[in-house]
């Protein structure tokens, strides 16, 4: 961030030289209307939870990773309550390479024996986690690590029939330490993994924890980053976009497999969250700047929302 971009409350620069003409530009008239038209979205969502899964470019390009930060911030600041979620990023199969661990996947879902799962823990609770709270509190959030464990957040349980080894689901939420974090202006930032009811730590798809905490803490929104630009008819066409879609749409894109890899996880999870509560989920861009403020503060929003089927508008 530039120290042109600082507020200053300093009047003799140039800018407030004692002239007695007009002295606001037009950037300042535009940052005031631009705020002023906020002001809606603002007391619409202010005390909210928006559940945000954060992951792919927006983790690992610098410009993308400082705008989602300042997006974040954004919201905390104007008293909406952002809860982060967050997968690994390329960062695990980066340390899995040096260490000369093969990664494997499984309908788009990583088997992972017990070495694996040491160093996705390492890597996602020690590494990845600590550098978004890093992250958003260099631009002013105040942000807070946990992982599945910390105040029993999480339990895990094997995925499907066991067969992948360590990759768990959620077989429990309890959000009682997010509340009295949400109720102080901290940002929760949750890593995706989570102990089994025997204490063994689990690796699960963060879109599906993100789901389950939206839904345990009856959310308003849950916003899932990916690196599409939503659901797409034809994976291949990015112009075919679907912009919304009930629960049941949502079942029959999947069963027809127009939704498939991890695309599948993600819009499962929109369906369950809706399910319980959560009054909107969305599939959005994390390619685009400031995706999150996009579809937080304007009507039209981006990406893909999917909607209880009484929803009709987007917002
Ligand atoms: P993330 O890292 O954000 O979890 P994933 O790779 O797990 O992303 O899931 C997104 C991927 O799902 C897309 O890159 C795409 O290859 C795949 N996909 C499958 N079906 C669709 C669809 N209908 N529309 C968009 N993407 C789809
Ligand atoms: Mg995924």
């Amino acid at each position: 961030m530039s120290n042109s971009s600082q507020p200053s409350p300093d009047r003799s620069s140039p800018d407030h030289a004692g002239s007695g003409q007009q002295v606001v530009g037009d950037a300042d008239n535009l940052r005031v209307s631009v705020l002023s038209e906020a002001l809606p979205y603002i007391q619409r969502f202010a005390g909210r939870r928006i559940v945000v899964k954060y992951g792919g470019a927006a983790m690992v390009r610098a410009d993308l990773r400082e705008a989602v930060f300042r997006d974040l911030a954004l919201l905390a600041c104007v008293g909406v309550q952002p809860v982060v979620v967050h997968g690994g990023g390329p960062e695990i199969n980066e340390w899995l390479g040096r260490l000369a661990i093969e990664p494997q996947f499984r309908e788009g879902l990583r088997v992972t024996d017990a070495e694996t799962m040491d160093v996705v823990e390492m890597v996602l609770v020690g590494r990845v986690n600590k550098q978004i709270v890093n992250g958003l509190n260099r631009v002013g959030g105040k942000a807070v690590g946990l992982a599945g464990c910390d105040g029993g957040l999480v339990q895990a349980r094997p995925w499907g029939d066991g067969s992948h080894g360590l990759v768990g689901e959620v077989a429990s939420v309890d959000p009682s330490v997010l509340a009295p974090l949400l109720a102080n202006g901290y940002i929760p930032v949750i890593s995706s993994v989570a102990p089994d009811a025997e204490g063994l730590a689990h690796n699960i798809n963060a879109d599906t924890v993100a789901g389950e905490i939206a839904a345990a803490l009856d959310a308003e929104k849950l916003i899932l980053l990916t690196d599409t630009p939503g659901i797409l008819m034809d994976r291949q066409d990015p112009g075919s976009l679907i912009r919304q879609i009930s629960l049941s749409q949502a079942r029959e894109l999947i069963a027809s497999g127009v939704v498939e890899g991890g695309m599948t996880p993600k819009t499962e999870c929109c369906i369950r969250a809706l399910a319980q509560g959560v009054s909107a989920a969305h599939i959005v861009d994390g390619r685009v700047a400031h995706s999150l403020l996009l579809e937080v503060f304007t009507n039209s929003g981006i990406g893909t929302m999917v909607v209880g089927s009484s929803r009709q508008l987007h917002g």
